[in-house]
């Protein structure tokens, strides 16, 4: 199966960054030639003159199941949202109900330009990976598990995480994910780890400052200097959020090259305080990717908002405009995603996977001084007309081809109300 698109606008997001005005030919999953006016067969192709690619966008935190919770329990702080509100709630979803979640994430992710994501979820993963394989998307997931401190439970929780790996597809690949360093003992931690081997390890760090100091106290360390000492950082590792760290920490963050997974949404509207330092984090090394985290505290899988929110905060944080250059977030959101997630995509080059994002020139989008400072402060949703992931078009004429749409929206709204009278 090939397929050719020509006459794009080409955000390669090559070693050079380079803008190339012609056309991409992908051979089964992958990109093989790009250049000006190809000339070759192809079984399909596509028209894109006026249009720009790009390479799919990577949402490196998302936690599927509780994108049926939008909007529900508004406004409360942290502690009274997540004990009165999402916690209750969670525990009456079943395996089916994140599945119907899943496809409605996954409509809304291929909607705005996501190719891949990394999910840590709750409830049994098997719902989820059976949802993003029918969606023909790209990502990992992994099983969250926490034992709160009893070390009891590690052998069936490591059971449980282990899971994820039966699961796997070539598109979607198992990942382990103890839940964060105060909900797991550091037995639980460690054992995950070894678990894990070469698998991707998503652990929630540092997202408060109540946290960050609950550690402090137990483990006479900083979160990271901590996780450090019983050999969780590496390059394997995603740290979601770092929102309260310190320089050393950071430091360190580089040295491991870690990947560090900023949710700048999700941190600002559940008021943690924090911003990850990512400007520092990115200086220093570490793999900076972005996410959304659930669309119960964003409450979108947005990740145009994500990268656009990321740049906003660095340049106020810092009190300095030019605190991050654009290119950076565009970098953040797709190549760097890309090395998150271990998958050889996140740039229009050949060789590469072939996730790819058409975009349709809006009146938001014009002019075009600078095209890269469009897709970060105006492009959205409403520009993507066409999604192709491993060489398979998901959506055409913003139409999504793998999923029904209609229904999965029906669902999830019948879901949602349904399920607050079990
Ligand atoms: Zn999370």
């Amino acid at each position: 199966m090939s397929l050719l698109i020509k006459n794009a606008t080409i955000v390669t997001q090559n070693d050079q960054r380079e803008l190339i005005d012609g056309d991409i030919l992908i051979e089964g999953n992958k990109i093989i030639q790009i250049a000006k006016n190809i000339d070759a067969k192809a079984d399909i192709v596509i028209d894109a003159t006026g249009k720009i690619a790009i390479p799919g966008l990577v949402n490196t935190h998302t936690h599927i199941a509780m994108t049926v919770f939008r909007g529900y329990g508004e406004d409360l702080p942290l502690h009274e949202w997540l004990e009165k509100k999402i916690w209750p709630i969670e525990a009456k979803q079943t395996p089916e109900d994140a599945g119907i979640a899943a496809q409605l994430a996954f409509c809304e992710m291929i909607r705005s330009g996501t190719t891949s994501f990394a999910e840590m979820c709750i409830h049994d993963a098997k719902s989820l990976f059976e949802s993003a394989e029918k969606a023909g998307i790209r990502g990992i997931i992994a099983q969250g598990i926490l034992d709160l401190g009893d070390t009891s439970k590690i052998p069936e929780l490591l059971n449980k995480a282990k899971t994820a790996s039966e699961y796997q597809t070539e598109l979607v690949h198992a990942s382990i994910a103890p839940h964060a360093p105060y909900t797991c003992s550091e037995e639980l931690l460690i054992k995950t780890k070894e678990l894990a081997k070469n698998l991707k390890y998503q652990i929630h760090v540092s997202e408060t400052r109540k946290e960050v100091f609950d550690i402090l106290k137990k483990t006479g360390k900083y979160p990271y200097e901590y996780l450090d000492s019983i050999g969780l950082m590496d390059a394997n590792s995603i740290f979601v959020h770092g929102g309260w760290l310190t320089k050393k920490e950071i430091l360190l963050a580089g040295k491991r090259k870690i990947t560090v997974s900023h949710c700048p949404i999700s941190n600002l509207k559940l008021a943690t305080g924090g911003i990850a330092q990512i400007t520092e984090l990115d200086a220093a090394g570490a793999n900076v990717s972005l996410g959304t985290d659930s669309a119960a505290s964003n409450n979108s899988l947005n990740m145009f908002e994500t990268m656009k929110m990321a740049s906003l905060l660095q340049k106020h944080h810092y009190w300095k405009a030019d605190a991050i250059p654009t290119q950076k977030l565009v970098d953040f959101a797709t190549r760097n995603g890309a090395k998150a997630i271990g998958f050889d995509n996140g740039s229009i080059e050949k060789g590469k996977l072939a996730d790819i994002v058409l975009l349709e020139r809006g009146p938001n989008l014009c002019p075009e001084h600078d095209l890269i400072a469009n897709l970060v402060y105006s492009a959205g949703p409403q520009n993507v007309t066409d999604v192709i992931i491993d060489g398979k078009i998901v959506m055409q004429n913003k139409k999504i081809l793998t999923l029904d749409e209609k229904a999965a929206i029906e669902k999830a709204a019948e879901l949602s109300t349904e399920i607050k009278n079990r």
